[in-house]
């Protein structure tokens, strides 16, 4: 299956995607994942996208189409994927379709789940990030095991440096105004798979599967 995750910052995605990606086998593509490994490891793309990222700004089409175009290559692909983050654009939606043509494949579905914006706040400010292996927690609705320690790996959980207020705000208004015009290209389409996502992780879970049955 080869599937798209939307929705704003804080609606789940990466929650879910880790979910989705083992029910159905398929590799979690997550562009933001990507730069913050680009990040940790001071290549050139790290420090390209780091104060852009850490402004809430969105990091350059080329980039972003760039990377995910070399992903999809790669052999763990074939048989279908789940991108967690991109399209954020209109440009990187019409690259993807070009890319996936070029090699005679389409998208399948894209879920896109909505969240209203006081429970996103609450979200994104109290989410916490494994610094080794990427994990999602919140210190309220999903908190570590063990405080402050990877239920995973046992690495050190921490607020990602665009989680703060500050940041927050401006990465709602850039989703609404570059990426939530998106879904409409998509249900034009009649891909668009709508899921509430203010429910409970397992209840969005489910509404998930059923869309895609
Ligand atoms: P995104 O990838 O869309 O930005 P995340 O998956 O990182 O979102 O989720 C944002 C925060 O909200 C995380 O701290 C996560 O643990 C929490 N979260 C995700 N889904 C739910 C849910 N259905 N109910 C409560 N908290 C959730
Ligand atoms: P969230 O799910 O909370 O929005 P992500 O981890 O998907 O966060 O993205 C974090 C940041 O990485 C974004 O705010 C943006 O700066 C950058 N980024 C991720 N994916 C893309 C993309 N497809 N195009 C441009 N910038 C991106
Ligand atoms: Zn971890």
């Amino acid at each position: 299956m080869n599937l798209v995750l939307m929705g704003p910052p804080g609606a789940g995605k990466g929650t879910q995607a880790e979910y989705i990606a083992r029910k159905y086998w398929i590799p979690h593509i997550s562009t933001g994942d990507m730069f913050r490994t680009a990040i940790r490891f001071g290549t050139e793309l790290g420090l390209q996208a780091k104060t852009l990222m850490d402004a809430g700004h969105l990091v350059p089409d080329e980039v972003a189409i760039g990377i995910v175009r070399e992903r999809l290559a790669e052999r763990d692909c074939a048989k279908g994927f789940l991108l967690d983050g991109y399209p954020r654009t209109c440009p990187q939606a019409e690259a993807l379709d070009q890319i996936l043509a070029s090699w005679n494949k389409s998208l399948d579905a894209v879920i896109n789940i909505e969240v209203p914006h006081e429970i996103l706040l609450l979200r994104l400010t109290g989410r916490r990030t494994c610094s080794q292996c990427g994990a999602n927690y919140h210190i309220q609705f999903n908190p570590p095991k063990k405080t402050d320690l990877c239920d995973i790996c046992g690495g050190a959980v921490v607020q990602r440096s665009d989680d703060r207020e500050e940041t927050v705000a401006e990465r709602l208004a850039v989703y609404a105004r570059q990426t939530q015009p998106l879904t409409e290209y998509y249900a034009r389409r009649g891909l668009l798979k709508n899921v509430d996502g203010a429910k409970s992780l397992d209840e969005v879970f489910n509404d998930i599967v059923t869309s895609l049955k």
